[in-house]
């Protein structure tokens, strides 16, 4: 057994489901910077909703642990982020945006209106308009953290945070005891 898989047998899996909001995909990478360590974990884990997976929905019977990247944006990633409460026993924050808003709540000082006409509406665009289709989800007049929703459980600070914080997060839930995170894992940048 290598020095990241658990040191006890658990009896089962523990069921992860993974998902980006307003986020950038870099926590996901960062995740995955576990690198080899992850095919010693995967005996022991199994992603339920996740880009992982392209599974769509969190399993109805629920699942151990939620990981959310990304802040709040739009009214879809609302909807996201409660059936993700509703369904994962732990809800972790992961990276700055799903805990305080992160850079693209740099926007917050603008009004949406401003915001989207600079994008959509500029001169030297070819057909300059603005998306109005209806499954398109609208937008939310600021991005928000998750905490400002719905109950955090756990939070992994950093943009992104490193994979040791993840593979700690994961051998602690496996080992049915509180994830103890370095400080130097610990950053905010
Ligand atoms: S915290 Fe950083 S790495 Fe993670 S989604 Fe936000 S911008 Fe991307």
């Amino acid at each position: 057994m290598s020095a990241d898989a658990p040191n006890h047998t658990p009896t089962k899996k523990l069921r992860i489901a993974t998902c980006s909001l307003a986020g950038c995909f870099g926590c996901h990478m960062s995740f995955l910077d576990v690198d080899e360590a992850l095919a010693d974990l995967i005996e022991h884990i199994e992603f339920d909703r996740s880009p992982f997976t392209d599974i769509k929905h969190v399993s109805e019977g629920g699942v151990d642990i939620g990981l959310i990247e990304g802040g709040l944006c739009n009214k879809e990633n609302v909807e996201v982020l409660r059936e993700f409460r509703a369904r994962c026993t732990t809800l972790v924050a992961v990276g700055a945006c799903a805990m305080y808003g992160g850079v693209p709540a740099l926007r917050n000082g603008i009004p949406v209106s401003e915001l989207v006409a600079e994008a959509y509406l500029g001169d030297d665009l070819h057909n300059p308009q603005i998306p109005s289709d209806p499954e398109l989800p609208p937008l939310l007049n600021k991005v928000l953290p998750l905490h400002e929703v719905v109950p955090i459980d756990v939070t992994l600070a950093g943009c992104p945070p490193p994979a040791a914080a993840f593979r700690e997060l994961i051998l602690a839930a496996l080992a049915e005891r509180a994830a103890v995170i370095p400080r130097p894992d610990r950053h905010f940048d």
